[in-house]
């Protein structure tokens, strides 16, 4: 993939602000028709292939075929979704851009706490999190100036006061935007079977949601559809770090000594992003 080369399309806060306004009350397509306007081949839909970014996918390329598809692969998901890859892009043509953790500081992660090692404390869960998703991301967005994510306000607390348009100041300033925040899960469903969208076929085997393979499990009837993730931790956020920053005070001194010299070519400094 190109480096960046071009003068970034970035928004002040101002301008994000006042999109976000006109914006809000707006369905998914007008959304992303505003966003593929605004930033052309500088926009990409950063997607973990959960139903709400298969139908991002569709809705997108209904409105331009040649849209940009990300992904940031971990090297832990469940076969499902790498099937469900290749299955987007059989139907689509769209050839995901895949970004990948850093082999050197996977290695020594795992060498030093074992593959394994986000069941053993939640300090160790954020620091695999920190290597296998929030740096690559880092490094992802610097190929982009806006991105567009499947985030619904009532999906948990930390996502309720999400707005459409906001300014990522965790990722340089990029403008991430967010089509689906006021839909909810059954509309996601709606619009996917209406429309024929493939989607994870973990979805019919009791997964409400879908992350990495040894960190979901389905859930029982009744249970908030995140409580698969990190299903072992108590009072932990449901989330990993990449839509909203994550500090403990316990992860990050050992991120920073994996990192190590290491840090420069990730774009990162070692805090989290
Ligand atoms: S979800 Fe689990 S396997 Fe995936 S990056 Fe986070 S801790 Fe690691």
């Amino acid at each position: 993939m190109e480096a960046q080369t071009e003068e970034r399309l970035l928004m002040d806060e101002l301008e994000a602000g006042e999109a976000a306004v006109e914006l809000d009350d707006k369905g998914p397509q007008e959304v992303l028709a505003w966003a593929i306007e605004k930033f052309g081949r500088r926009l990409g839909i950063c997607s973990s292939f959960q139903a709400e970014g298969c139908a991002l996918i569709d809705m997108a390329w209904r409105i331009d075929p040649g849209i940009r598809v990300f992904t940031i692969d971990t090297g832990r998901q469940p076969e499902e979704t790498y099937r469900l890859i290749d299955r987007i892009r059989d139907k689509y043509g769209i050839r995901t851009e895949m970004f990948l953790p850093d082999t050197k500081i996977v290695e020594q992660m795992v060498t030093k706490h074992g593959n394994n090692l986000f069941y053993r404390d939640v300090n160790l869960r954020l620091l695999c999190c920190q290597v296998r998703k929030v740096l690559p991301l880092r490094r992802a967005l610097m190929h982009f100036d806006g991105w567009v994510a499947g985030l619904r306000r009532d999906q948990w607390a930390t996502r309720s006061n999400i707005r459409k348009i906001e300014i990522d100041h965790d990722h340089g300033g990029v403008v991430k935007i967010a089509p689906l925040a006021d839909w909810t899960e059954d509309e996601v469903w709606e619009y996917i079977r209406a429309n024929d969208i493939p989607y994870n076929e973990l979805y019919g085997k009791g997964y409400p949601s879908i992350g990495c393979g040894p960190c979901t499990r389905p859930v029982k009837a009744g249970e908030d559809p995140r409580a698969g993730r990190w299903w072992w931790e108590t009072g932990a956020p449901k989330e990993c770090g990449m839509h909203c920053s994550i500090e403990t005070g316990g992860f990050e001194h050992e991120l920073a000594a994996l990192l190590g010299n290491n840090g420069a070519h990730l774009g990162g400094n070692g805090n989290n992003g």
